[in-house]
């Protein structure tokens, strides 16, 4: 149910943030989301892990960071950060872009597909502005549908010089055939979202029954796209595994 130890980290952290590796921390900024995904890696933990919902809290997050100088890059999660409203989300950004040493922010977002109207031309430029230039937008796309809703959205994103790409789940009667996922990467690339990684299902309690894909299935998906798309527009396939140093590409498995 909580196969990264989300709940219980094992050390002392501030409350609302999470660190597997040492370059990285990911704040849980809300528990909500525009929807609820079924194949939602986090369905069991949201509500019940705390989240940065104070100025103290936030704080905390700040000087753990400053505590930490190998920390480059932070994750602004959930739930999804931009369930907030744009003061807060601005908060935010602008609270870890100002640390000399964090070259990226990232925005961990489904909004250009859940609900695309939230990346306003307002928002865009508020992320620029408070961003400092190290502000991504990391997506979550599964079809190629869904890239097309993007679309919109993340050219809102894009003209204001925030790079969009898309996390995308391999996930059984979805996007487990290699011309869905041809033409997902296809989607993506027309949208300008940069396609970066195909996940494996987590090894969460009742998804891989109902949405895992098997390994030599997920490698054939991949040999497919990598025959017929470029670099740009090829992700990496990998496995999130418990305990890992790195995400862990399928070859390796
Ligand atoms: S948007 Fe992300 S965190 Fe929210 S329900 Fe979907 S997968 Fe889970």
């Amino acid at each position: 149910m909580d196969p990264f130890g989300e709940l219980s980290p094992g050390r002392s952290l501030p409350p609302g943030l999470k660190q597997r590796f040492p370059d990285r921390v990911l704040v849980m900024t809300t528990d909500r989301c525009f929807g609820v995904c079924p194949h939602c890696t986090r369905k069991f933990i949201l509500g019940r892990s705390p989240v940065v919902d104070s100025p103290e809290r936030l704080s905390a997050c700040v000087g753990y960071v400053k505590r930490h100088p190998k920390v480059r890059d932070v994750l602004l999660s959930g739930g999804d950060v931009l369930a907030l409203p744009d003061p807060a989300v601005a908060r935010f950004v602008e609270a870890f872009a100002e640390l000399g040493q964090i070259e990226v922010v990232r925005i961990c977002t489904r909004a250009p597909v859940s609900n695309p109207s939230r990346i306003t031309a307002r928002l865009a430029r508020l992320l620029a502005r408070v961003g400092r230039g190290k502000v991504w937008a990391n997506v979550h796309v599964n079809t190629a549908g869904e890239a097309r809703i993007a679309r919109e959205a993340a050219a809102r994103l894009v003209g204001c010089g925030i790079p969009v790409s898309s996390q995308t789940v391999l996930l059984r009667g979805v996007n487990d055939t290699p011309r869905k996922m041809l033409a997902l990467l296809r989607a993506l690339s027309a949208a300008r979202i940069r396609p970066y990684y195909v996940f494996q299902c987590d090894p969460v309690e009742g998804l891989q029954e109902r949405f895992g894909v098997p390994l030599a299935r997920a490698r054939e998906i991949e040999a497919y796209c990598a025959e017929r798309i470029g670099g740009l527009a090829l992700p990496r396939f990998v496995a999130d595994l418990p305990g890992a140093r790195r995400k862990t590409p399928l070859d390796l498995l």
